[in-house]
């Protein structure tokens, strides 16, 4: 491991940082919210973050393409005008663990297709990202280790690792460079603060292990071979369609796109907003057809969004293991479970004897 690129804080000096970047630009960071819960909000000081948390209600993603963003004003006058609107605000976000930045990698790589979306990009560049490693798992909900998101694998400015009396941080980008220099408290890391980090990864690879019976390589092949598994009829008469599932997901980003008039029906905005595929209007088309009208379906669809269909398109599973979509289940619909469940169920097929 390089150490040219690492530098340290020590504990002590850790408000300290905190409030100088906060003083750089809006800062938000995990912070506690009610009962056992977690929300990426504004903070001035280090007293406030939590270093330790399970995923947050909401993921990273609120920040880069919010719940509602405003696309465009209109004005229907003798001569109709329409503006483009870009919404964005410098922030800096502290504490991302790996499962969220994985998250955000997937949604770099759908906004950066042609044609780019531009308000997704404007911001992604406005916002400077700093991780926080998890050194064991946060609860009994994360599969990270099965899609290969329990370690850091770039996409951050910077990314702290706790080390007891110290933090060792790697410094990817130059923007995280300019916040090293900027903050003017961090040191330069020597050869025992990376060994103490090689020390720290090699203990995890003993923590952390697929979450659940299979290979990484052999789930597209698992959901090759279970599109009519009954699994899928079992999630219809449990799941309640209420959407919850993909609204805390990272990496859902369907939205949808309306317009408001305002009483003089002469100016007016587009806007977009979440959708979620979860809800029955979803697949609906002209001439009232609806494409997924049953919930197996629309929960199937789900699942194949996440491990199937981004395979082929961009060759990365679309789920990074964050565990939220079952803590958020009014329903106990468990993702861990269904696979689990969907690998029992193709026990005598073919591709069993590679596991
Ligand atoms: S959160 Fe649960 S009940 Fe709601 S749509 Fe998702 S799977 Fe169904
Ligand atoms: S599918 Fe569930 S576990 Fe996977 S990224 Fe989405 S919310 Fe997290």
């Amino acid at each position: 491991m390089e150490n040219s690129q690492y530098v340290i804080l020590k504990k002590e000096k850790f408000n300290d940082f905190i409030s100088a970047l906060s003083k750089m630009q809006k800062l938000v960071a995990p912070v506690t919210k009610g009962y056992k819960n977690y929300a990426f909000e504004e903070v001035t000081s280090g007293n406030k973050i939590a270093l330790k948390y399970i995923p947050t209600i909401l993921p990273l993603k609120k920040f880069f393409m919010p719940q509602r963003e405003t696309l465009l004003e209109f004005k229907l006058d003798r001569k109709s005008t329409a503006e483009a609107v870009v919404e964005y605000e410098p922030v800096t976000i502290f504490g991302a663990h790996t499962c969220d930045l994985a998250g955000i990698q997937c949604l770099n790589m759908v906004f950066s297709e042609r044609p780019k979306d531009y308000n997704y990009l404007t911001r992604k560049g406005k916002i400077t990202l700093i991780g926080l490693e998890c050194n064991e798992y946060c609860d009994e909900y994360a599969s990270c280790h099965l899609v290969n998101a329990s370690f850091p694998g770039g996409g951050y400015d910077l990314f702290f690792t706790d080390l007891g009396g110290y933090f060792i941080v790697h410094v990817n980008t130059s923007s995280g460079d300019d916040v090293v220099t900027a903050a003017g408290l961090l040191d330069k890391a020597d050869t025992t603060h990376i060994n103490e980090l090689n020390l720290l990864r090699d203990q995890k690879r003993k923590i952390f292990s697929n979450e659940v019976p299979i290979k990484a390589s052999l789930i597209t092949e698992l959901f090759d071979v279970t599109f009519r598994a009954r699994v899928w009829k079992d999630l219809e008469e449990r799941c309640l369609a209420c959407g919850n599932c993909t609204n805390v997901c990272p990496t859902c980003y369907c939205f949808d796109i309306k317009d408001d008039l305002d009483l003089s029906l002469r100016h007016g905005v587009r806007y977009r907003v979440w959708g979620s595929c979860q809800l029955e209007p979803f697949a609906r088309v002209a001439g009232g057809i609806n494409f997924r009208k049953d919930r197996s379906a629309r929960q199937r669809h789900r699942y194949y969004r996440k491990f199937r269909y981004p395979v082929d398109r961009f060759s990365r599973f679309f789920c990074t293991g964050c565990g939220r979509c079952t803590r958020t289940c009014m329903a106990s619909i468990s993702l861990k479970e269904t696979l689990n469940e969907l690998i029992k169920e193709s026990e005598d097929r073919v591709w069993k004897k590679w596991l």
